[in-house]
């Protein structure tokens, strides 16, 4: 999957949005989506051309599997971090201004670093800047107000598969928090039971009950209560 538009990134920062590279000499796109057509100096991306057959994720993908090579090697630090930049690319969005839906573009588009070609231990580095971005994504949940917005994220999720399974478990929650019908109670039953396994099998059976008995105060109560670290929280 990949996510074509630039326009919920900022202009402030000299950053690359593929390997988060911080020395270009301005912004990759201008407030109009105008490219620099600069050429990262790390990875090779050049904005407004390689994107033609290439998208940030696609590239980046094939730049790490490709060993992590500098187009310029002449620029490359001595004590060079290659996690440590990957994780500027957050840096990149402008989550104050963000709706939720953008807000959940810009968590995919790190999310979607394929880490089949990251060194094990580097995986473990990013863990904080995927909590990071986890974080924020939490926050612009909660102060979205617009089921259709959640009901998107979930129309995605259904053909992609792409979100993390303890994000959608809240944006679910959220949408039944605003909107505490049947239709969407029966909408997570019917996510958590194919992801889920036995493990929230209990709160399953409970919320069907109680939709059952046409108790919907109830249904949502436990819906709400669904706790994706049930089992973490018990250690
Ligand atoms: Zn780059």
């Amino acid at each position: 999957m990949n996510i074509k538009h630039k326009s919920h990134f900022t202009t402030l920062y000299n950053i690359c949005p593929v390997c988060g590279y911080d020395g270009l000499d301005e912004p990759p796109y201008d407030i109009d989506e105008v490219p620099s057509y600069e050429i990262c100096s790390c990875c090779g991306f050049e904005y407004g051309f390689d994107e033609e057959g290439y998208y940030f994720e696609e590239y980046r993908d094939k730049w790490i599997k490709d060993g992590w090579k500098w187009s310029s090697p002449d620029k490359k630090p001595d004590n060079w971090d290659n996690i440590k930049q990957l994780c500027n690319i957050i840096k990149l969005m402008p989550f104050d201004k963000m709706n939720i839906l953008q807000a959940r573009d810009g968590l995919l588009r790190f999310y979607n670093v394929n880490t089949l070609f990251i060194d094990r231990n580097d995986v473990k580095r990013m863990e904080p800047c995927y909590l990071h971005i986890s974080e924020v994504f939490k926050v612009k949940l909660k102060e979205n107000d617009d089921p259709k917005l959640l009901i998107t994220i979930i129309e995605d999720d259904k053909k992609r598969y792409d979100m993390p399974i303890s994000l959608m478990f809240l944006v679910y929650q959220r949408l039944i928090e605003l909107q505490p019908q049947k239709e969407n109670v029966l909408e997570f039953i019917y996510y958590l039971e194919p992801v889920s396994g036995p493990d929230w099998e209990e709160e399953i059976d409970a919320m069907k009950k109680s939709i059952a008995e046409d108790n919907m105060p109830e249904a949502v109560g436990i819906a709400l209560k669904v706790d994706y670290n049930k089992y973490q929280n018990c250690e």
